[in-house]
């Protein structure tokens, strides 16, 4: 076991002391490093630097974030006047002590070239509110004193590096509408100097500060209101890759001001900050409704477009625009609406978001105009190879990234197994059951796969009240949804001659009433959307071929037959297309055996409750067990679009019953 060098450990604890605080640097924003010794593979003592890996979060750093390079082969490369981009990272890849370790920030040289052993680069928000407007350098040497040096907007790489080091003798570094720079010997001190810049700097604001513009009152959209909106603008930026919209309400505040434009208009606080939610963000009218929202994002996917097309000169061999949608929408009275493959990325620039616009409010406040680095550096940055690498190598999105699904009966049997497959592809969930119970133990099975943490509606959904709150769960966290998978059922025994009319209006109600409701709320939001949908309707191979003794139950299935039709004829002009599917004898977390209907099914065939499984697949063309796993995968076939041209279907999952062909 190799020990970790002392330099190395004070680096990781420092740096996850400045990752937890997100006003010094958001998302991988950022770097640090350290100086030190360490013996090499042939036991010569090298002196080294380790820096942040390119992209690594501090809030969890770790030793294998802090790649080590041999820091003569760094210092070496002072020397020259000039290096692309291309050529200092391949140099700086050369000096690595370990090849295969991870890729170095772009801002290694900057740590290489300034001597101090400790050194910590922040996009601190208050730093960046002092450099944001045209008097950056004098209210910098207002706020810090004179020990700071300040250099104008560069690119990070070689010459910012290289110019940076002039100043090693001072106290720091701000570079405007990017950040700060300090280093000290001790990593404690250093780690103070960075607080103590930012404190300066926050108390220099606050002496500035004036009362924000004059807000406007206004109480925000309703509850009704925000639903249409946020399903129209799902439909809007959902049209290329579906994605997830999240509300977040931190910037509420600044929302109500009127000169909201102002701010939306002053950018990234720090550069980096654009390449996740881009340039700029668009900003909705006061009383937002969907007829006067849909033509601003027109207008920005516009402007970005006239943007490309202007700077396209600059733009790398091999590389072609961005998608033009924004990642932020500023809703008046609300905060901001961002967009995402999933809710957590949704949360992640809703953070970034929070920072830049905080930013820019206060530069306001401080300064009375803002000032930005112009739109050829921004596009200088927003197409910047460096970083479009980064984007060429993630991996390629799930099946299902940025869908939203409702499946109910989530909580056992075949909704469980729809859960878990869907969630497995990426999807965003609204899951619905009686009781949480079987909810929870559905969610941990998703956690345990690594699939994104599903939404819960626990209620009777035979009621209309639950029905809409599950529709509007699916609306509220994640913008609209694409399609229902409606799963929840009882079985209803008995023959017509002892059945009593409370068991069969039960069952209809749980299998039938109960996905007419969800048919009709989710129609009515679809059709809002604008994008279409897929409802999917779990009948019973029981549907076509009924047995003796099961007549309430094989009656509600084939109601949902005809039900799934109607909703295909009806929901055929908004793309909405509706499918059902008849499995047979799904046993796997099942429910609806249990209440005496596995003994009485056993009894009707003549078998024992436990061999009933046995016979099941026994009867079947293909003599095979079907598991919720084989429903499942039809279910996601159908919510997809490789179903995109078929509708008021019913597929059979029951290894083949002759009886229970479609018909
Ligand atoms: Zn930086």
């Amino acid at each position: 076991m190799t020990t970790i060098p002392k330099a190395l450990e004070e680096l990781v604890t420092r740096s996850q002391f400045i990752g937890a605080d997100q006003s010094l640097v958001v998302f991988g924003g950022g770097n640090t490093s350290a100086k030190g010794e360490i013996t090499d593979h042939l036991g010569r003592k090298k002196t080294v630097l380790w820096v942040k890996g390119s992209g690594a979060d501090m809030t969890n750093a770790v030793a294998v974030d802090y790649p080590a390079l041999y820091l003569e082969e760094l210092l070496s490369l002072k020397q020259f006047e000039k290096l692309s981009d291309e050529e200092m990272t391949d140099f700086v890849g050369k000096a690595l002590v370990d090849p295969n370790s991870r890729r170095p920030s772009i801002e290694t040289l900057l740590h290489a070239f300034l001597p101090s052993k400790h050194i910590d680069h922040v996009h601190a928000d208050s730093i960046c509110a002092l450099t944001n407007h045209k008097g950056g350098k004098k209210a910098v040497a207002e706020a810090l004193g004179d020990g700071f040096a300040y250099v104008d907007w560069i690119r990070p790489g070689f010459e910012l590096s290289k110019f940076s080091s002039q100043f090693s003798e001072m106290e720091g570094i701000v570079l405007a509408h990017h950040g700060l720079i300090v280093w000290d010997e001790n990593s404690d001190v250093c780690k103070e100097k960075t607080m103590n810049a930012v404190d300066k700097a926050n108390k220099y604001l606050d002496s500035l500060a004036v009362k924000p513009a004059a807000k406007f009152d206004h109480a925000g959209p309703s509850d009704q209101e925000l639903n249409d909106l946020l399903l129209a603008l799902r439909g809007k930026l959902s049209n290329k890759h579906k994605r997830v919209l999240t509300i977040d309400n931190r910037l509420q505040e600044i929302s109500k001001r009127k000169d909201l434009p102002a701010i939306a208009e002053a950018g990234s606080s720090s550069a980096d900050h654009m390449l996740r939610i881009r340039p700029w963000s668009a900003v909705l009218p006061e009383k937002a409704d969907p007829t006067n929202s849909i033509p601003v994002i027109d207008k920005y996917v516009d402007r970005y477009t006239k943007y490309f097309e202007a700077n396209k000169s600059l733009l790398p061999q091999g590389y072609s625009m961005h998608d033009p949608d924004p990642r932020v929408v500023l809703l008046p009275g609300v905060g901001t609406i961002t967009t995402g493959s999933s809710k957590n990325e949704g949360k992640m620039l809703a953070d970034i978001a929070f920072h830049t616009h905080s930013v820019a409010g206060k530069v306001l406040d401080s300064f009375g105009s803002a000032d930005t680095i112009g739109d050829a550096e921004v596009f200088g940055f927003d197409y910047w190879p460096m970083e479009l690498y980064k984007l060429s190598s993630k991996p390629k999105p799930q099946k299902f990234a940025g869908h939203v699904f409702v499946v109910t009966g989530a909580g056992s049997g075949i909704g469980r197994g729809i859960a878990l497959e869907l969630a497995s592809q990426g999807a965003s969930l609204v899951l619905a059951d009686l009781g949480d119970e079987g909810l929870k133990e559905t969610e941990k099975l998703i956690a345990a796969s690594k699939g994104l943490k599903p939404e819960f509606v626990v209620g009777d959904q035979t009621k209309e009240s639950v029905v809409i709150e599950t529709v509007n769960s699916a609306i509220k966290n994640f913008g609209g949804f694409d399609g229902v998978v409606m799963s929840a059922g009882i079985g209803v025994s008995d023959s017509l001659e002892t059945l009593t009319i409370d068991k069969w209006n039960q069952g209809l109600a749980v299998n039938l009433s109960s996905s007419f409701l969800i048919t009709k709320h989710a129609m009515i939001n679809l059709r809002k959307q604008g994008i279409g949908g897929s409802l999917v309707y779990i009948a019973s191979k029981n549907a076509f071929s009924p047995g003796a003794g099961f007549g309430g139950y094989s009656v509600s299935k084939a109601g949902m037959l005809q039900l799934m039709r109607i909703a295909a004829i009806e929901g055929g002009s908004a793309q909405i297309r509706a499918n059902a599917i008849n499995p047979d004898a799904i046993f796997d977390n099942s429910k609806l055996w249990e209440g005496g209907i596995r003994e009485q099914r056993a009894a009707a065939h003549g078998v024992k409750p436990e061999d009933l499984e046995d016979f099941y697949a026994s009867r079947n063309m293909l003599k095979v067990h079907v598991t919720s796993k084989d429903v499942a995968l039809t279910t996601s076939y159908l919510l997809s679009d490789e179903s995109s041209r078929t509708t008021g279907a019913v597929i059979a999952v029951d290894g083949g019953v002759a009886a229970a062909f479609p018909r």
